[in-house]
């Protein structure tokens, strides 16, 4: 079991580790769980998939409007009926016929396993062999009246967004997902799949905003892989910090797409190179600039960077300060004010 139930083993945190942990390949954990809490405020316990049919395909056709990629796999039948329904091809008996016959078969079998084993509770038991109906247990029911019930639909919805927008957008989860954090009750980059050379899919995401030009001297950059002038995905805030300050909030979000801009070579690694150490803080202020640009022009990276870096403007730019001040002092970066050697004309961000 992940040390994440270890530690306060509540039925709502049984919940969150179903839906917060694990790899994805469908949204459909999402979709059931959602279903699951809208059943169970109507306090019938045995639940047929026709009845379940009915918030699930819903969830489902509302996402699919939002972003059409919603498993990892190429195609889906269920999907496909999905998005007949929201052609108006479908009607919606139609639709809830061909749910209850194609959109639980991993599901329902999938919902209570967590990095590969059973967790110590079940919100339902399968009886489709039987009766044809999941039954919700007590435990559903009494999480479901809790006082943490107000939060989980919200949770579910923020989770599903981030991983329906980390599969558009072809990024590494660990770029992009996010996990509630027991300690803090914060949501923090999710850890166990931090790599560095995972972040190389996200040239395209970062590019939109750079128009082609290094974050750092607006030199032109290539995000075609092959290309002489490759860009780099460059940590404004070092990956190092990682080790140096383990313990830190920072150090669990410093592979978040927030910190992630595309870098010429030359800055990245040249002669005259950024490397490992922290630029000058007029960086800092382009890259919160960059930052506060995609939530505004509500950017599918939009909830990631909100969540990651702070409900607002300003706790944005307090969190963007907060990890100077870290990556310097307990950092021991106190010395690096790295700027390139020459900085062509401004393509974007601030003027300073
Ligand atoms: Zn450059």
């Amino acid at each position: 079991m992940t040390e994440f139930t270890e530690i306060h083993p509540t039925l709502d945190n049984y919940w969150r580790a179903v839906i917060l942990f694990g790899r994805n390949v469908a949204s459909y954990k999402f979709a059931l769980g959602k279903s699951l809490l809208e059943v169970a405020a109507k306090g019938t316990s045995v639940v047929s998939l026709s009845e379940l049919a009915v918030p699930f395909s819903r969830h489902l056709c509302e996402h699919l409007k939002g972003c059409d990629k919603q498993v990892t796999s190429k195609s889906s039948r269920f999907l496909d009926e999905c998005r007949k329904f929201n052609r108006g091809e479908l009607t919606e008996t139609g639709l809830v016929e061909a749910t209850a016959k194609l959109g639980f078969v991993n599901v329902i079998d999938a919902f209570h396993i967590v990095d590969r084993s059973e967790i110590a509770v079940r919100f339902f038991a399968d009886e489709r062999a039987g009766v044809g109906a999941i039954r919700l247990t007590d435990d559903l029911f009494r999480m479901a009246q809790s006082y943490q019930r107000r939060n989980l639909p919200a949770e579910i919805e923020a989770r599903w967004r981030l991983v329906e927008t980390a599969w558009e957008l072809s990024l590494p989860t660990s770029a992009l997902v996010v996990d509630y954090d027991e300690v803090t009750g914060g949501l923090v980059a999710q850890s166990r799949l931090e790599r560095r050379k995972a972040v190389a899919p996200c040239r395209d995401a970062l590019n939109g905003y750079q128009k082609g030009k290094c974050f750092y001297c607006f030199a032109d950059v290539s995000v075609e892989v092959g290309a002489d002038d490759l860009g780099d995905v460059d940590h404004v805030f070092p990956h190092t910090l990682r080790f140096r300050i383990p313990g830190s909030p920072l150090a669990g979000r410093i592979n978040g797409i927030w910190n992630l801009v595309l870098a010429c070579q030359s800055c990245n690694r040249g002669a005259a190179g950024k490397f490992d150490s922290l630029p000058a803080l007029r960086y800092v202020e382009r890259l919160h600039a960059r930052n506060e640009f995609l939530i505004h022009s509500h950017h599918p990276l939009r909830e990631t960077l909100i969540l990651q870096t702070g409900d607002d403007e300003p706790a944005r730019r307090a969190f963007l300060n907060e990890a100077y001040r870290c990556a310097r002092t307990e950092g021991g970066l106190v010395g690096d004010n790295w700027r390139p050697v020459i900085e062509h004309e401004r393509a974007f961000g601030p003027d300073s």
